[in-house]
């Protein structure tokens, strides 16, 4: 397309960018993206100063105003910022500055992502607030903005005052606000600044009211009682206005780059979104040397962030299967520069997320790429569809080994539960092997990575079959007769464990080490276990309907059991070892609670004795519970038990029973 062509193009298109994003708050395209083809546009603008136009969007603030607010003419004009995009963009800036006038002071600011706005006070209280609209006329929104509980109603100032500053959404409002509307079914807010600026354009105040919003306040247009910005913030703070405690004066432009780079560091930590910093001349009396133009001031200057969403398209989505099994869908992407990085895949969450958001295949999307989290693909954009994509339908067998997915009840992520699928092999041997599970010494996750790399295992049954692959094990690296000796040494005892360290290890969800202990004392062996129904299993005191569907999933599933079969067919036990004394006791078969700190023994020890005696030992405090043992500074639970009638022993009554 010949360049003139092009300017014309860019002027149409930036004007329907800006319509969807200042008129109607839902923007189609990234702010990057806005931005480099404002810049093409100026650049090209620059060349053909012929085609000249006051209406182009380059010359312009904002967007035309199509709402039913009452419409204010500002004072003085509420302009926009120019903006630089790099260190040296801003070096040159500032270069331009100080070549004419020396040593300048300059004050630096979070760029708030919020919307533009004017207050004014008259005879100390306030009085209106208007939206920057298009920069000369703006919205009424006084009783909206008077909904936003920081902003003072009145001041300890008599003359009339302005003040302008952000209207921002805190990202955890705007994290509340949009799971409100996704619950209600309707479309989520791109972002903090839409939110916000949808929040105070809403005609009924109580909306606007429990929206969440607040307020930074950056710029006094008139103040006649300071000579700089910086004063002038000081005095509003005094006057109970909001002003960012971080906004700090600089005499040099590489000491603002110095802050600059602080605070990209922090950025993502803040409760708001700031998109980038703003760099302003401190003196009053060189601001107004420096002057206007039609948009911007060119005292001052906008540092904008790189971007961290951009604009891309879904060419596939694919389910990855996580160490727990868990599987989550993944958006294949045409790659794309995000924040400095190519980026090919970003994460869609779970199915829900991707129905909720409607995120189809073939669909154009925007991708977001924040600090140190996955990518993500935050919405669709549902214009750019032309009839060929695709909706997802979540798979109904795992990708990896091809055994059944499952949803469980309240969780929004499917499983593979077939513990010997290749996705989850490793984790789930690392945690067969662990201390508090079948506690083999010698074999945790990096030596289970290695063997599954050299092919030596690829099952719990494996482990049990290493000793015939001697030679292969003396061959690893790092790998001496003495470790392979004591390795074998620590498989062959495990055999002899007693059955709640197996059912632990097994890595069922829910299924811990504590519900282990339970299950294993009350079944005694690995076969009744194994076949004991979902209502047996739900009626257990400590065991919940959910763990109790979580293993009965898992034996349904025909490749557990025959592992099962295999461990015991070479040699480890199946049965519980009672460690108890035998003794009956006056704990035998009693359900006991420890609360508060004990003198004489340590949590981990009182339990363990209470085990031997053939208590069960709980965590919490129920009609059913027969004994709560006290020590210092009890607690809740101790009240429970006098609620309930339960007994209570202190320490030395306990001991006197033993
Ligand atoms: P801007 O957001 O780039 O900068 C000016 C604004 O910054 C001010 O009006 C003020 O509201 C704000 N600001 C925040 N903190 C400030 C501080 N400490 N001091 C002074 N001002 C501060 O300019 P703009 O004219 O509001 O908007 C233009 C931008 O909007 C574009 O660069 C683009 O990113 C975005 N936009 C996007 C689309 C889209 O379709 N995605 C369309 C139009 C505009």
């Amino acid at each position: 397309m010949e360049e003139k062509e092009r300017l014309l193009q860019l002027r149409k298109l930036l004007k329907r960018y800006s319509y969807e994003y200042y008129t109607l708050d839902k923007p189609t395209i990234p702010d990057s993206e806005y931005d480099m083809l404002f810049r093409e546009l100026q650049d090209l603008e620059a060349k053909y100063p012929e085609l000249d136009d006051a209406d182009s969007p380059t010359r312009r603030v904002g967007f035309e105003i199509l709402s039913e607010f009452k419409k204010i003419t500002h004072e003085r004009p509420m302009l926009s910022l120019g903006d630089v995009f790099s260190y040296d963009e801003l070096r040159d800036w500032a270069k331009k500055i100080t070549d004419v006038y020396g040593k300048v002071e300059f004050c630096a600011e979070y760029k708030i992502d919020g919307l533009a706005m004017s207050l004014t006070y008259e005879d100390g209280l306030f009085k209106q607030a208007v939206t920057r609209g298009d920069g000369i006329t703006g919205e009424d929104v006084t009783s909206n903005v008077r909904t936003i509980q920081s902003i003072p109603m009145s001041i300890p100032y008599k003359q009339r005052y302005e003040i302008r500053g952000e209207v921002y959404m805190p990202k955890s409002s705007f994290n509340r606000v949009n799971r409100e509307r996704i619950a209600n079914g309707e479309e989520e807010f791109a972002n903090p600044r839409n939110a916000a600026a949808g929040s105070i354009r809403q005609l009924d105040s109580r909306i606007c009211a429990s929206r969440g919003l607040d307020g930074f306040w950056y710029h006094v247009p008139n103040d006649v009682n300071s000579k700089t910005h910086y004063g002038s913030l000081e005095y509003a703070r005094k006057l109970g206005f909001i002003v960012n405690e971080t906004t700090s004066l600089f005499n040099d432009i590489e000491d603002v780059i110095g802050f600059i780079e602080e605070t990209a560091k922090i950025r993502h930590d803040l409760p708001y979104e700031i998109d980038g910093m703003v760099i302003k001349v401190n003196s009053y009396d060189l601001q107004a040397q420096l002057g206007f133009t039609s948009r911007i001031p060119k005292w001052a200057i906008a540092y904008k962030f790189p971007a961290e969403e951009v604009r891309t398209k879904v060419e596939d989505i694919f389910i990855t299967v996580g160490r727990t099994g868990k599987c989550t869908p993944n958006a294949k992407l045409t790659p794309v520069k995000i924040a400095g990085t190519t980026v090919g895949f970003a994460t869609l969450h779970n199915e829900d997320n991707i129905k909720d958001k409607d995120i189809r295949i073939g669909d154009t999307v925007i991708v977001r790429k924040a600090g140190d989290i996955i990518p993500e693909v935050v919405r669709s954009i549902k214009e750019n569809r032309d009839g060929s994509q695709v909706p997802f339908v979540f798979p109904e067998h795992c990708p990896v080994c091809g055994g059944r997915l499952y949803r469980f009840e309240d969780e929004a992520a499917h499983y593979c539960v077939n513990s010997e699928c290749k996705a989850r092999l490793v984790y789930s041997i690392a945690h067969f092997t662990e201390r508090n599970a079948m506690n083999i010494d010698g074999l945790g996750e990096k030596r289970v990575e290695a063997f599954l790399n050299e092919g030596l295992l690829s099952s719990f049954e494996d482990i049990y079959k290493l000793h015939n692959r001697r030679e292969d094990i003396l061959q690893m690296e790092k790998f001496g007769e003495k470790s392979y000796d004591n390795l074998i040494a620590a498989i062959e005892n495990s055999k002899q464990n007693s059955l709640e360290r197996l059912i632990n290890g097994l890595g069922i969800r829910q299924v811990g080490e504590k519900a282990a202990k339970v299950l294993a004392a009350y079944f005694k062996n690995m076969d009744t276990f194994m076949n004991a129904s979902l209502e047996e299993l739900s009626n257990i005191h400590d065991i919940g309907p959910i763990t109790a569907e979580y293993i009965r999933e898992f034996f349904n599933e025909a490749s557990n059991v025959e592992m099962i079969h295999q461990l015991k067919m070479l040699g480890v036990n199946m049965d519980y070892i009672d460690t108890s004394t035998g003794e009956e006791s006056l704990f035998s078969g009693k359900t006991v609670v420890l609360t508060g700190t004990l003198e004489k023994y340590s949590r981990n020890e009182a339990t363990a004795l209470l085990e031997n005696l053939g208590a069960r030992v709980s965590g919490s405090v129920s009609k059913k519970t027969d004994f709560v043992i006290y020590g210092a500074e009890a607690g809740s639970k101790l009240d429970k038990a006098r609620t309930l009638g339960v007994t209570t022993l202190s320490e030395a009554e306990f001991e006197n029973m033993l």
